[in-house]
């Protein structure tokens, strides 16, 4: 690659925080709230136009599994109130366009600066500390200075850009799982339909097995039906497009991905069309505008969760995180559906574990607090605690920690992890 020298220049500082997140998926939201509920001058800093992530950008169906956070007790109380009730399943029903609002109006109520279409770009550091983050935006290129960055932009952007040491994906031959750009279709009859909401869910419908069917009719590596009833009439959630191979770190992998995966859409609505009962009639209404990466950097922390830990339902001493309960959620790395190592239906524990501090802490880098999918854990740990609601509880928990790092003008490192218990202990976690 041919390489230049980009001269040396002056940067305005926006602003000196207590804390600064990147990133306003349900880690970032959570931990900027959090924060900023203790007092803390906090920034949350989010590339596209919407607080949410995933959740929201990426058009997500439903909250999965479950955790201790008294920031997603209020979040699901406020943005899950059933709209027009055909058949309003569960509090964790997701209206995107509700909980965009509800989301930011969150943030703004806690007086957190919001900084949208904001892309954070490199590290300010001194030594092994990280100071602050440099943004660039329609104002141009600034920095932002924090005693505590949280880095919830599920890439570990900030972490990589601030040297932090990160494997991608699984052990051994560092393959991530697939992408995913989740669409919606409408003028579905809930009366009739069915809703496969999981691999293992080979439901019988007229032509046979759903899911063998669509391994048959659908352009490969798509190939699985999974299908979620929303809070609106006649609308569905489609998880369905599946494309391998793509590093979501990598901005080309990135248009790859897109590409192939809205390619694949039409394919899916007519295979929903002539084999799914109640979707005769059906056709898109939204497709995502973030793309869906399950997986890629995971740091190198000062602990690394590993499945032992979740299947043993082990409450560590240092817990930040309690009652994380959810499945190894592994997809299919080289096709369509569960990976051999996934288990989803049939998941053995059902007690919940504890995430520690330690797994939030990075080894390298001082300043930093990890929160969301990309804190230390292994390949199989991570497929397990990159559901919405464990992300939204650690980042619950960084943000207490950077709030005490703060105000007792501490590392993140130093903050007593009791501290940060007797916080969530406070707001109604019970241990
Ligand atoms: C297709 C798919 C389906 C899923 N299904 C479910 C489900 O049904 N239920 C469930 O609970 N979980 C589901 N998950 C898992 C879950 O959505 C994610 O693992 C979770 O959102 C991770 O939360 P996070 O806050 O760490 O990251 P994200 O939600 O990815 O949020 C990260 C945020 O950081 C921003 N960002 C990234 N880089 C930068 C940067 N450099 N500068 C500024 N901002 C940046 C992004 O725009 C984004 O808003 C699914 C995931 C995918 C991909």
């Amino acid at each position: 690659m041919t390489m230049i020298n980009e001269p040396a220049h002056t940067l305005p500082v926006l602003g000196e925080y207590d804390v600064a997140v990147a990133g306003g998926g349900p880690a970032g939201f959570a931990a900027a709230i959090s924060a900023a509920r203790e007092g803390a001058k906090t920034v949350i800093i989010e590339q596209t136009g919407m607080i949410g992530g995933i959740a929201t950008a990426g058009l997500m169906s439903h909250w999965a599994g479950s955790a201790a956070s008294s920031v997603l007790q209020e979040l699901y109380k406020r943005s899950t109130v059933p709209d027009i009730v055909e058949k309003f399943p569960w509090q964790g029903t997701i209206n995107p366009e509700k909980l965009k609002f509800v989301m930011f109006e969150m943030l703004h109520e806690a007086n957190v600066h919001v900084l949208l279409y904001t892309f954070v770009s490199g590290a300010v550091k001194e030594g092994t500390t990280l100071k602050g983050l440099i943004i660039e935006n329609k104002s141009g290129r600034q920095a932002v200075l924090a005693k505590t960055v949280i880095d919830a932009t599920g890439d570990g952007d900030a972490a990589a850009r601030a040297g932090a040491e990160f494997v991608k994906g699984r052990e051994g031959d560092g393959k991530m799982q697939p992408v995913t750009i989740m669409f919606k279709v409408a003028g579905v009859d809930y009366s009739r339909a069915v809703f496969p909401g999981g691999f293992e869910a080979n439901l019988d419908v007229p032509k046979g097995k759903i899911q063998d069917l669509s391994r048959q009719a659908l352009p490969f590596p798509a190939g699985h039906t999974l299908l979620y009833p929303s809070s609106l009439p006649g609308i569905v959630t489609v998880n369905m497009t599946n494309f391998i191979g793509i590093d979501g770190t990598n901005a080309d992998d990135l248009a790859k991905a897109e590409y192939e995966c809205r390619k694949q859409m039409d394919p899916i609505v007519k295979f929903l069309r002539d084999t799914v009962p109640g979707f005769e009639q059906c056709f898109i209404i939204s497709t995502a505008s973030l793309l869906g990466v399950r997986e890629t950097r995971h740091f190198v922390g000062e602990y690394t969760l590993n499945e032992d830990d979740i299947l043993a339902s082990r409450v560590f001493d240092d817990w930040v995180v309690l009652r994380a309960k959810f499945n190894f959620d592994i997809h299919n790395i080289d096709g369509p559906g569960l990976d051999k190592n996934g288990a989803q239906k049939h998941f053995p524990n059902v007690d919940g574990y504890s995430i520690p501090y330690r797994s939030l802490l990075p080894k390298t880098v001082d300043g930093l607090i990890l929160a969301g999918r990309c804190i230390s854990g292994t390949h199989k740990a991570h497929s397990n605690y990159r559901v919405m609601p464990i992300c939204a509880a650690m980042g619950e928990a960084a943000g207490i920690a950077a709030s005490i790092a703060a105000k007792e003008k501490i590392a993140p490192r130093k903050v007593g992890v009791k501290k940060i218990q007797d916080v969530l202990i406070a707001r109604g976690v019970k241990p």
